[in-house]
């Protein structure tokens, strides 16, 4: 059970050295370290997060950096929104022991030039969609990984393939931490969570429900005996052309490994990426949920049960 942090205002570092010495003394401690990765701008899916992590840890470490480097040119990167104070806010009830917000450049020095090189799951889908994504992504949080030595490292659902490219990530190089996958929390009307829906208009709200919907149509096909992929993705596609969203991808694909099916006989996941006006959003499902591999775990790897 957690001994610390509940309740109290996390401590917010910002240097790397302040940071590894609070968890070398918690470690010191005996202390169960368990490490949420953020860009910040937090809600609920975020803080289900935290409270996982508070489930199996006893020092909380919450990241709050926008990273550059996973951000394409004329991405969100600038307008992306920071609200530290309003996060640290969020955070002290959780019981977050520490948030290190640190600065790009104490993060990325002048001479910085090495990146993870990923293949497999990170090639397809948000890779092709945004090809210096996940290389971006995976180097931060190899970075993060190194700096905090967690025990235990918790991602959402939500990001279905960050994921599984980290868990492939942590598996490959041997990163000596277990990878703790969430589900995805979601507004009361479906909408998933995520700091980008500030974007959304009041009428651009709506149609993003076309995300969530479509991917209830697809369960449905699916509980009624469809196990086409061609089928199932078409419906898809008409909810979501029906709200004006412009599709990226629409998926379906194991959901150990992300190839794509072309017929669902084992652990499958179904998901998008559409923008509605401006804003890109992704989402995901499960699908025949219950099979003892895949639905419900998160992708290969370490697993929560
Ligand atoms: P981000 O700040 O968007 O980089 O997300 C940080 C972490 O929070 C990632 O592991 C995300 O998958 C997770 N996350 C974001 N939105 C949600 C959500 N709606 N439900 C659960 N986890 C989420």
């Amino acid at each position: 059970m957690p001994t610390s942090g509940s309740h109290t205002s996390p401590r917010i570092v910002h240097e790397i050295a302040e940071l590894k010495a609070a968890v070398r003394a918690a470690r010191a401690a005996g202390r169960q370290i368990g490490v949420v990765p953020t860009m910040g701008a937090l809600h609920e899916g975020h803080l289900s997060l935290v409270d996982a992590a508070r489930q199996d840890c006893d020092f909380i470490v919450a990241t709050i950096f926008v990273n550059p480097t996973q951000f394409g040119p004329g991405e969100d990167f600038s307008k992306y929104p920071r609200t530290l104070a309003r996060d640290v806010e969020l955070l002290s009830p959780r019981g977050v022991d520490l948030v290190f917000a640190p600065e790009a450049s104490a993060i990325y020095g002048p001479e910085h030039v090495t990146k993870v090189i990923l293949d497999g799951p990170a090639l397809s889908l948000e890779g092709d969609a945004r090809p210096t994504h996940f290389a971006g992504v995976a180097t931060i949080v190899l970075k993060l990984f190194n700096l905090v030595q967690p025990d235990r490292a918790y991602f959402g659902r939500k990001d279905f393939q960050q994921a599984m490219v980290v868990q492939r990530m942590v598996a490959d190089l041997d990163v000596p931490v277990e990878v703790i996958v969430c589900p995805t929390v979601r507004e009361p009307d479906g909408l998933a969570m995520s700091s980008r829906n500030v974007y959304l208009s009041p009428e651009e709200r709506r149609r993003a429900l076309s995300l969530s919907q479509s991917l209830s149509l697809a369960k449905q096909l699916l509980a009624r005996g469809e196990l086409n992929v061609a089928t199932i993705q078409q419906r898809m596609r008409e909810v979501l052309a029906a709200a004006d969203a412009e599709i990226d991808y629409v998926a379906i694909c194991s959901s150990t490994t992300l190839a794509p099916l072309t017929h669902i006989d084992g652990p499958a996941v179904a998901l998008i990426a559409a923008r509605i006006g401006k804003t890109r959003l992704i989402d995901n499902e499960l699908l025949n949920e219950g099979t003892p591999d895949g639905p419900g775990k998160g992708p290969a790897g370490p697993r929560k049960g």
